[in-house]
């Protein structure tokens, strides 16, 4: 773990990008919280279970092991009670703790992780932020914008972006402005164009989404000068940053077609913790960055645990939004979670077990475009992914078949589903009223992150056989 000097910069005044959230207050019960503890309290007070009354005596699960010669699998055990002489975050996790009401950031050995972590991986340049449990990256977006939107806002995101940041900009009624993306990602060109010649009559968009790293659903990992650029022009128009970054622990080694491929990787060779790309957060000196890290892609999606980082002045809106909706993940998930990553693996054993991670990701990505090159070859154009698990097909269709009448992805989609293959259509990844307007866009969107390894050949088999039948290749 590196230690960093603490930056002694504040962040700016940002209050005013506050949106609906700035309706949000304390609910009056939590505001009592701080008498609870005090030496000698007897409390009447809180509407909180008696322990005893948990169906649950401790937990024990199994996880795997990081000793390559020991056995697979080792037990992981949650006491009833925390141990005498446990610290406050160590005791936290116990069962008559982590099943308990609490504060809304989450139990105080989760909170303690996720703000080392954070420390020791982005050195947020600004000494004011801090972490607040997420019930993973979905909830923190939602949260996102319920903070910073309102009802007629826009919100800039990429051309292609992850469905339900669409979806949920709409239930706010927020409508969301596509920007171009190239081969590394959101182009600060067109985003100065659009910031630039926005209509006087409309309020300016204060907002930002962004998978920069692994994107859904292009795979595109946006390299440091970009993130750069997009963070100036976020610095000029004073825009929030929403940085979703589920992918941002599954980066691994370049892909190398297989007749280059000498010595074979193995874990170590992959980034682990330490060679990972700087984050946005690792850039934001004003605090105007809201970072989304989830345990969805590196633990499990079921746990529904995450974190979110931003700048002090906005935690206590979101922890309120947190007391009217989630709480906080569920306390078994992050009892579990913050076990496993402080006191069984720590930082170290963590990183190890990423490693391995990241090596199986990298032999997926490779063992799947190494099928690809044998039998898409003139049928596509894609950009290899060194991160996370998608591969974004950009379909050489004959120029007729794009005509205005024809509906060449639907028909790619009903071939697919005869064919026994199945991908995800571009233009589901276009924003509201692109949906319909890039309906007939020709991309395709295949995760390699599911299907058994040994089934690749025929999947992309099956896919190369569809897309022959409809002229691909052939114009
Ligand atoms: N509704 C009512 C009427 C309550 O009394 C409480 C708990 N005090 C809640 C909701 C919160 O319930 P939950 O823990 O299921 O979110
Ligand atoms: N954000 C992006 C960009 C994703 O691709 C996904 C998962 O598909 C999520 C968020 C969902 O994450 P979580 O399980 O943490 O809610």
């Amino acid at each position: 773990v590196t230690q960093a000097v603490a930056p002694e910069r504040k962040a700016l005044n940002l209050l005013s990008l506050l949106g609906d959230a700035a309706r949000r207050t304390q609910t009056p019960i939590k505001t009592l919280y701080p008498y609870f503890n005090l030496p000698g309290m007897l409390s009447l007070a809180a509407g909180q279970p008696h322990p005893d009354t948990f169906a649950i005596r401790s937990l024990t699960v199994t996880v795997p092991s990081l000793d390559d010669d020991g056995p697979a699998e080792v037990p992981l055990t949650i006491p009833f009670e925390p141990a005498t002489g446990a610290t406050p975050a160590e005791a936290s996790v116990a069962v008559t703790r982590s099943m308990q009401y609490g504060t809304t950031r989450g139990i105080t050995g989760y909170q303690a992780f996720a703000r080392a972590h954070t420390a020791a991986l982005h050195h947020p340049p600004y000494a004011d932020w801090d972490v607040i449990a997420t019930v993973g990256n979905t909830d923190g977006l939602a949260k996102c914008l319920g903070l910073i939107g309102s009802g007629g806002d826009s919100l800039l995101l990429d051309e292609w972006t992850y469905p339900a940041a669409v979806d949920t900009a709409t239930s706010h009624n927020i409508s969301t402005v596509p920007i171009r993306m190239d081969r590394d990602g959101m182009c600060p060109t067109d985003l100065e164009r659009v910031l630039t010649t926005w209509p006087a009559d409309r309020s300016r968009p204060k907002m930002m989404y962004l998978v920069p790293t692994g994107q859904n659903p292009t795979g595109v990992t946006m390299p440091i000068e970009r993130r750069r650029a997009i963070y100036a022009l976020a610095q000029r128009f004073n825009v929030m940053i929403f940085e979703d970054d589920p992918y941002y622990y599954l980066q691994y080694a370049a892909y190398q077609p297989p007749t280059e491929r000498r010595t074979p990787l193995t874990a170590g060779d992959q980034p682990g913790l330490s060679g990972l790309i700087p984050s946005f957060l690792a850039l934001d000196v004003d605090g105007r960055v809201i970072r989304l890290d989830s345990f969805s892609k590196t633990l499990g999606p079921g746990f529904r645990t995450g974190w979110l980082t931003a700048s002090k002045q906005f935690l206590p809106y979101i922890e309120y939004h947190h007391e009217t909706t989630t709480q906080q993940p569920a306390g078994p998930a992050q009892a579990i979670v913050t076990e496993l990553l402080t006191r069984h693996w720590g930082h170290d054993g963590f990183a190890r077990y990423l490693r391995r991670l990241q090596h199986g990701y990298y032999e997926r990505r490779n063992r799947f475009l190494d099928t690809v090159g044998r039998h898409l070859d003139g049928l596509v154009d894609y950009v290899v992914p060194d991160a996370g698990m998608f591969v974004w097909f950009r379909l050489r269709l004959p120029a007729g078949v794009t005509g205005a009448d024809d509906q060449p992805m639907q028909s790619l989609l009903q071939g697919l589903v005869a064919a026994k293959v199945i991908a995800i259509p571009g233009y589901l990844f276009a924003g509201q009223i692109d949906r319909a307007a890039r309906s007939n866009e020709p991309y395709l969107r295949a995760a390699f992150s599911i299907t058994n390894p040994d089934d690749f050949e025929p999947a992309v088999e099956r896919l190369a056989g569809v897309l022959r039948a409809m002229g691909c290749g052939s114009g």
